[in-house]
């Protein structure tokens, strides 16, 4: 490896552990026991190493066997001696269907970017797109369901609305029971419906952002927490989790992470707290596709719609519209940061707004 990529490599570990302080709770409270002096010590999480992740198990999931490392060392701080450390492998036993779409808002200099992440087993994901269809199909009898997707910022918005095929002749009423339809569409899949948001705020605008590097901005750095959260969670149940996004709204973020997992789990450096979010089972790098071209991605602009506007009425001093309420979707898992920059989460039915930070 060339000596300037290996800088690269070093300053993008450096970005992703600064993103990453905050580990998972599982991987924060891991300590590791010498086996020489019997004291306890918490691994290096994010140290970049040129040691093999020692082999390598084939892993036995339902596609070809894998090789997946299993074991390496960590040099124990009190006594210098190497500590073996067992990398956790899980059963993968599901597939976890995840759509992403993102929103953001700009008020009196103020930014909120947030990002959900809505899906399912991929055993039930057609009971979902099913009921997508039959209510597209209510609404709008004469168009064929996949031939058109809700779209917020074009449904709510009477301009945008007389600009739109199927909108264009609907009423403030009709849009309306459009999005009640939503709202109960989620709660009569929630027993097996995954809801993630993430909203992260800024000063500045998305413009003046838009010259910053990778991982300086809002936008990317809500796109890393939430998939690593995500990644974590899916594995400690073993699932493995399958991330589609809607392709024009790629994030550069995009490539430096998938460099990142790819650098830390199987190449030439590695990093350890990758096996530690991905146990074994295998990642695939997030797929980005035609807009709304999977229901889910429709229930997820729907969400990140609601909760950047939620933001904004805030900021404005208004009134939160019942019609609009986050409060309708019922439970999801909240995502943001307090003032310290820490990430913090809550899984709850109205929106946590105390709890999250604004800049
Ligand atoms: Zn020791």
């Amino acid at each position: 490896m060339a000596t300037h990529e290996i800088k690269q490599n070093k300053n993008k570990n450096k970005q992703v552990q600064n993103l990453l302080r905050h580990l998972p709770e599982n991987i924060a409270a891991f300590r590791l026991e010498c086996s020489e002096c019997s004291k306890q010590f918490r691994p290096n999480w994010f140290k970049l190493s040129n040691e093999p992740l020692i082999p390598v198990k084939p892993n036995d999931h339902d596609g070809p066997g894998r090789w997946i490392p299993i074991k390496t060392y960590e040099i124990c701080p009190f006594c210098e001696e190497a500590v073996p450390l067992d990398l956790p492998v899980v059963q993968m036993q599901s597939k976890v269907m995840l759509f992403g779409d993102e929103a953001y808002r700009e008020e009196q200099g103020k930014l909120i970017f947030t990002y959900s992440l809505v899906g399912a087993d991929f055993k039930v994901m057609s009971k979902i797109e099913d009921s997508l269809r039959e209510l597209k199909s209510q609404l709008c009898p004469s168009e064929a369901p996949d031939s058109w997707a809700f779209h917020m910022k074009e449904l709510w918005s009477g301009d945008e609305r007389k600009k739109h095929r199927v909108f264009r002749d609907w009423n403030f009423e009709k849009v309306q029971l459009a999005v009640q339809g939503l709202f109960q569409l989620i709660q009569s899949h929630a027993e097996y419906l995954f809801m993630y948001n993430i909203a992260l705020t800024a000063k500045g605008s998305l413009k003046g952002f838009k010259s910053k590097p990778v991982l300086e901005r809002p936008q990317d750095n809500a796109y890393i927490l939430l998939i690593m959260y995500v990644i974590n969670e899916c594995t400690k149940a073993k699932g493995q989790p399958v991330l589609q996004f809607d392709a024009e709204k790629q994030t550069k973020a995009d490539q430096v992470i998938q460099g990142w997992a790819r650098d830390a789990f199987s190449g030439s450096q590695r990093c350890l707290i990758y096996p530690f979010l991905a146990k074994g089972v295998e990642i695939p790098e997030p797929i980005f596709v035609k807009p709304a071209s999977q229901p889910c991605l429709e229930l997820a602009d729907f969400i990140s719609y609601i909760i950047a506007r939620f933001y904004l009425k805030k900021w404005q001093g208004k009134e939160i519209e019942e019609a609009l309420n986050p409060r309708n979707l019922g439970k999801v898992m909240y995502l943001g940061s307090d003032e310290t920059g820490d990430l913090v989460f809550h899984k709850t039915e109205s929106y946590p707004w105390e709890l999250f930070y604004e800049s």
